[in-house]
């Protein structure tokens, strides 16, 4: 987003044009950043066989798929629901991947009906894989190699007590099931967290894997997972991809001599694809001064962006409408009837009831997380591509709220 002569612009498309055509609250995309992340991923891997899987359940818009699949990316899923959704987009099923923790045994079997590849993270799942299909389908493994790693405890998985993945110290166990049901692992995976800076981290939950992988014979694929920090506010540091890519590369050239076979490696980042191509604009309804602060109350709340709730996660906020104003002090809140707020004595460009303020950082994990609570409609959806605005998605109305229910005799 760029700000030129007081007005703000998204490859060159002004964005106050944008929000009176399609209304706030509104959820705005720049695809062509997401393509930039996307080729600077890729491009950091120059001399191995690498392959980024996008993980759609950041951001899961059919267009926003079809743009992954469109340069190149596969595609990693979470439930047999976006498996269904990438083949809907035009992904091939073996450019998807379905890593699911604590499924039903019912919901792999159709994902392997559909053909994807199946990553599998515990050993009573694995049994009962073996019975069905023994060596039939090839499988991949989700190690939990037990390294400390993400921004916060909720989004960190790589520790003792996380629920994903199979341990390290289970490799015996491990080893003694895929033996006697025949299973033939194809591909190991590791998810450790998100957020994570330092690169050294990867590097060791890397190293984990890749000794690991040595008692692996028929291995295609090694899936070093995600977890790249992005910046969320001005001058924030974030994953250097370059350094991991080019550290990295070298371990595994070092590791498919020893192996004596080609194996490629994978990534499957969602927040790094997409947080920063994301916009939500919303209005000011009220401005509040109380005894002890001044509260910006806007048209949107927890119902639509609850990282600022859930996770702490900072977001920066900026005032569209008024970029010259007097900077002041704000505490921004939501219309919900909870205490959504979405950040502390922010300073922003003096905010007037009616200003359009923009949250940043608003493509990962954002519209997917949002919900109908107090029985508000879901916003709007727009791309811009090609230097133009294209609505995605159209804001929900009553009849979607009740769409599903059935009436009875009251
Ligand atoms: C959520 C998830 C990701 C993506 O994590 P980001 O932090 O958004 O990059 C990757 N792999 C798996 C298995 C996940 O569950």
């Amino acid at each position: 987003m760029e700000l030129t002569n007081g007005r703000y612009s998204i490859q060159g498309v002004d964005i106050l044009d944008v929000v009176n055509e399609f209304g706030a609250p509104l959820y705005v995309y720049d695809f062509q950043k997401m393509e930039r992340q996307y080729k600077r991923l890729v491009n950091a891997f120059p001399d191995v066989r690498m392959k980024a899987l996008y993980a759609c359940k950041a951001l899961t818009n059919i267009n926003v798929l079809k743009h992954f699949r469109k340069m190149g990316a596969g595609l990693d899923t979470v439930s047999i629901q976006e498996v269904w959704l990438g083949l809907k987009a035009g992904f091939k099923p073996e450019d998807i991947v379905y890593t699911p923790n604590c499924v039903s045994f019912e919901e792999i079997q159709m994902a392997v009906k559909e053909g994807v590849k199946i990553n599998i993270d515990n050993i009573s799942i694995l049994e009962q894989f073996g019975n069905a299909y023994g060596g039939t389908v090839p499988v991949c493994i989700r190690i939990n190699p037990h390294i400390l790693a993400g921004g916060n405890p909720k989004i960190s998985t790589g520790h003792i007590d996380s629920k994903f993945g199979i341990s390290i110290y289970q490799m015996r166990h491990l080893q003694r099931v895929i033996a006697s049901s025949g299973i033939l692992v194809e591909g190991l995976h590791m998810h450790t967290g998100s957020d994570i800076l330092d690169i050294d981290v990867f590097l060791r939950g890397a190293e984990v894997l890749l000794q690991t992988a040595k008692e692996f014979p028929n291995l295609k694929s090694i899936d070093f997972g995600s977890g790249f920090k992005v910046p969320y506010k001005p001058n924030d540091a974030s994953t250097n991809i370059e350094e991991l890519g080019a550290k990295l590369s070298e371990r595994v050239l070092e590791f498919i001599g020893e192996y004596g076979r080609e194996v490629e490696i994978h990534f499957e980042p969602g927040k790094f694809m997409v947080s920063e191509s994301g916009y939500f604009f919303v209005r000011t309804n009220v401005i509040k001064t109380t005894t002890a602060t001044v509260f910006a109350g806007v048209d949107s709340g927890q119902n639509h962006l609850i990282r600022p709730m859930f996770y702490d996660a900072y977001h920066h906020i900026l005032n569209v409408t008024n970029p010259q104003g007097t900077e002041r002090f704000y505490t921004v809140v939501g219309y919900v009837c909870e205490t959504d707020t979405f950040a502390w004595d922010r300073k922003m460009n003096e905010v007037r009831e009616g200003d359009i303020l923009v949250f940043r950082n608003a493509g990962a994990y954002a519209f997917s997380m949002s919900s109908n609570y107090n029985s508000r409609f879901r916003p709007a959806e727009v791309a811009i591509q090609n230097g133009k605005a294209h609505l995605i998605r159209r804001r929900e109305n009553l009849d979607d709220l009740l769409a599903t229910q059935m009436e009875m005799d009251i």
